[in-house]
């Protein structure tokens, strides 16, 4: 399927319909999204969460060299919001969710050399924590070892013989082994203890998993506070990675603690927001208009041809990452793939949007 669209792209492209695409959607506004950087072999693991600061330079030269024009979130919101004509042409703003550790040391010098701007979305309970997030962490660990079943010893409730050999199994055996990390004293040196056991059972060096690179880690407060100088502002991601769907007051809380963590180490009230997982209700949209936040981006790609005030809360985003083909990447920023999910979904009108 993959192979088929792709060479879609590249005829499409070579008859010159990206380029085409580009000058008929060229008053749409678009936004990118991005998660961590590479410290190590993080990308092979996982190539939707981690990407090289090479593939973000080469994605924000060919952008340049077509011409979007690359400006602060809050621009391309408010772009969004005027009419089509008073637009500049191709706006596009780039985000980074979460607030890895290898965002700021990675990404993020990528687009200040190259004079972009950009937007950290921050879960800040991870922000606080200070320790390798376990659910990323675990799930290296048995993609690392390639192992199909293995014994676990010291690792507390996760304590037994687990199987290995299928995607399910492996997943169940991450969930059990998270749950027993998250269940352990509060502090980074349970928790990186923990991790380096798992290692061990796992016959995984110390030195493949590299704690000390902080490469599963979020950044701390003095590499928060250097975005600033690289052209990155610092908005909401929630306080813990989680929407809670159906529960406005839960959400107002959430984000009323995200945005005060944010305030006390000295930045700016965000006034932007981005739906952890990408998961979002229509009760939403009162509590961020309640808390002056302006907008709200999902993982649902598309362009944005004119928002409201309420269409702000639910903006779609392209997410980006190792995962993605350059020519994906060129498909979408064009508009050409928004033109075929839109015949698409004329051929098939009950297929979800
Ligand atoms: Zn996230």
């Amino acid at each position: 399927m993959n192979k088929i669209k792709l060479t879609v792209f590249w005829l499409a492209r070579a008859l010159g319909l990206f380029a085409a695409c580009r000058r008929l959607t060229a008053a749409k506004v678009r936004i990118l999204c991005y998660h961590g950087g590479c410290l190590g072999d993080e990308s092979s693991y996982n190539p939707k969460l981690f990407c090289s600061s090479a593939m973000l330079a080469q994605r924000m030269q060919w952008l340049k060299r077509k011409g979007f024009t690359l400006v602060p979130l809050a621009e391309a919101a408010a772009s969004a919001r005027r009419p089509a004509a008073a637009r500049s042409a191709l706006t596009t703003a780039i985000t980074f969710d979460d607030g890895w550790y290898s965002t700021a040391s990675e990404l993020v010098p990528v687009l200040g050399k190259l004079g972009i701007p950009s937007s950290l979305y921050l879960c800040t309970s991870h922000y606080l924590e200070g320790w390798a997030i376990p659910s990323v962490a675990v799930r290296y660990l048995i993609w690392k070892s390639g192992l199909q079943s293995v014994q676990l010893h010291g690792l507390g409730s996760a304590d037994g013989s687990v199987e290995l050999g299928t995607p399910a199994q492996r997943n169940a055996a991450a969930n059990r082994i998270v749950a027993a990390i998250d269940a352990s004293l509060p502090q980074r040196d349970t928790k990186h203890a923990m991790l380096e056991q798992l290692a061990s059972c796992l016959k995984v060096p110390s030195s493949a998993l590299a704690l000390s690179t902080r490469r599963f880690e979020y950044m701390r407060e003095a590499q928060l506070l250097a975005l600033a100088e690289q052209g990155c502002t610092v908005e909401l991601h929630g306080h813990v990675h989680l929407y809670p769907a159906g529960d406005p007051a839960a959400f107002e809380a959430d984000l009323r603690q995200c945005s005060d963590t944010i305030v006390g180490a000295g930045l700016p009230r965000p006034t932007h927001y981005c739906y952890p997982s990408g998961n979002f209700d229509a009760a939403a949209s009162p509590v961020l208009e309640r808390l002056g936040v302006l907008t709200g981006t999902t993982c649902l790609p598309g362009l944005i041809t004119q928002a409201s005030a309420t269409q702000s809360h639910y903006l779609p985003r392209f997410l980006d990452g190792e995962s993605i083909a350059m020519l994906d990447f060129e498909a979408e920023m064009s508009g050409f793939s928004e033109l075929l999910r839109k015949l698409l979904r004329k051929a098939h009108p009950l297929q979800p949007a």
